[in-house]
C-alpha cells in the first residue's frame, strides 16, 4: 500500500508540473514571509478573492522587515473586506514575536513555526514544504476531500488522526514543493466539492471513487445562516467620523466601528439625525442585519467611556481597519 501511495504522490507531482497554477502570485520569488501571508489569507478564503488582497498586502509590506514597523490598525486596514479578522490580528502578533524573539528572521523549524499565533499543523507543514523544501504533511479542506475520495471512505467519516497518517504516507519527499502545491491544486480545480472532473484527474486509475462521487443534496435546514442584528449610530462632522475600536471577542473584533445605541443615548439629542440605512451583509455562516442611524454634529466632542474611540478624519479612513459595509457607507457620506 505504501508503494501505491508513493505512486499516487509521484502522479500528483507530475500533474502539478504540467497543469498546476504556477502563476499564483505567492508561487513566484518565494520567501517564508510570502508563504506565511498567503497561507493565512487562504485559511478561510478562496484563491480568487485572496489574489488582489495578497498583491496589495505585499505592495505595502513586501518583506518581514517592512511589516515589522506596522501597527495593528495598519494591518487591519490592509485586511479590510477580507473577513475573519482574527487572522489579521494573528499576523500582527506573529510579526511582533518574530521581531522580538527571532531577530526579525522567519523561524526555520517546524516547532517554532507551529508555536506562532494562528498557525496550526497544516499551515506549519505548508510553510516547511513550500518555503524550506522540508517535507511535512498538510491537511486543509481540499486535501481532506482528495484523500477521502481516494481511499473510498466517503460514507464512513475518516478520523483526524487517520487523515494525517494518509497525508504523511502520500508526502513526496523528493519534491515536496510540487507535491504540496499539486495536491492543493488538484482539490481546488479537479477534485472539486460538487463536480469532480475525474476524466482529467491523474489519480483516476488509483482512486476508489473515480467516476462514482455522489453528492448528497444540501440539508436546507443546516444551510440557514444565523442572523445577527446590530443597531449602530454613525456620527460625523464635516471632516471626521466618530468610531470606536471593537475590543470584544466577537464579529468585527479589533476593527473600528460606529458606537452602539446604549453608549451614545445621552449624546444623540444634540445631534442632527438625518438618515437611517438598513444593510444586510452576508458572511460565511451568518447574516448581519444592520440598522445604522446617521447623525451630523457641528463639531467633534468627547464621550464618557472607557472604550478606545477616535474622530477619524475622512481622508484617513483608509489607514484603519473598518468593516466593508461601514466603509462603503462612510465613503458615500
Ligand atoms: S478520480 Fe475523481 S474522485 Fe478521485 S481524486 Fe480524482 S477527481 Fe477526485
Amino acid at each position: 500500500m505504501n508503494k501505491q501511495f508513493q505512486n499516487i504522490s509521484q502522479q500528483i507531482v507530475d500533474w502539478y508540473k504540467k497543469y498546476g497554477r504556477h502563476e499564483l502570485p505567492w508561487r513566484r520569488n518565494i520567501t517564508p514571509y510570502k508563504i506565511w501571508i498567503s497561507e493565512i489569507m487562504l485559511q478561510q478564503t478562496q484563491v480568487k478573492t485572496v489574489i488582489p488582497y495578497f498583491k496589495n498586502f505585499l505592495k505595502k509590506y513586501p518583506t518581514l522587515r517592512k511589516i515589522s514597523q506596522a501597527s495593528e490598525d495598519e494591518i487591519m486596514a490592509q485586511w479590510s473586506g477580507l473577513g475573519f479578522y482574527r487572522r489579521a490580528r494573528n499576523i500582527f502578533l506573529t510579526k511582533e514575536i518574530i521581531k522580538n524573539d527571532f531577530n526579525n528572521i522567519f523561524p526555520k523549524t517546524y516547532n517554532e513555526i507551529l508555536s506562532l499565533p494562528g498557525i496550526g499543523k497544516s499551515t506549519a507543514g505548508a510553510i516547511m514544504s513550500l518555503a524550506y523544501l522540508t517535507p511535512r504533511p498538510i491537511l486543509d479542506g481540499n486535501v481532506k476531500r482528495v484523500i477521502t475520495r481516494l481511499v473510498n471512505k466517503g460514507i464512513k467519516p475518516i478520523k483526524e488522526k487517520e487523515f494525517w497518517q494518509i497525508s504523511e504516507k502520500l508526502l513526496n519527499t523528493k519534491d515536496c514543493f510540487s507535491f504540496t502545491q499539486g495536491i492543493m491544486d488538484l482539490g481546488a480545480t479537479i477534485c472539486t466539492p460538487t463536480n469532480p472532473t475525474c476524466n482529467q484527474c491523474p489519480l483516476k486509475l488509483n482512486c476508489q471513487s473515480a467516476f462514482k462521487v455522489k453528492i448528497k443534496p444540501k440539508n436546507k435546514k443546516r444551510s440557514i445562516k444565523r442572523l445577527i442584528e446590530m443597531n449602530l449610530q454613525l456620527i460625523h462632522t464635516e471632516k471626521s467620523f466618530l468610531l470606536v475600536k471593537n475590543e470584544e471577542d466577537s464579529i468585527w473584533s479589533r476593527l473600528w466601528i460606529p458606537f452602539n445605541r446604549a453608549t451614545m443615548d445621552s449624546y444623540l439629542n444634540r445631534l442632527t439625525h438625518y438618515k437611517n440605512e438598513q444593510i444586510s451583509h452576508q458572511l460565511t455562516h451568518r447574516v448581519l442585519d444592520l440598522s445604522i442611524n446617521i447623525y451630523k454634529s457641528e463639531k467633534e466632542f468627547k464621550i464618557q467611556t472607557n472604550k478606545k474611540y477616535k474622530w477619524i478624519k475622512k481622508d484617513k479612513i483608509k489607514e484603519y481597519g473598518i468593516p466593508k459595509p461601514i466603509n462603503k457607507l462612510m465613503n458615500e457620506l
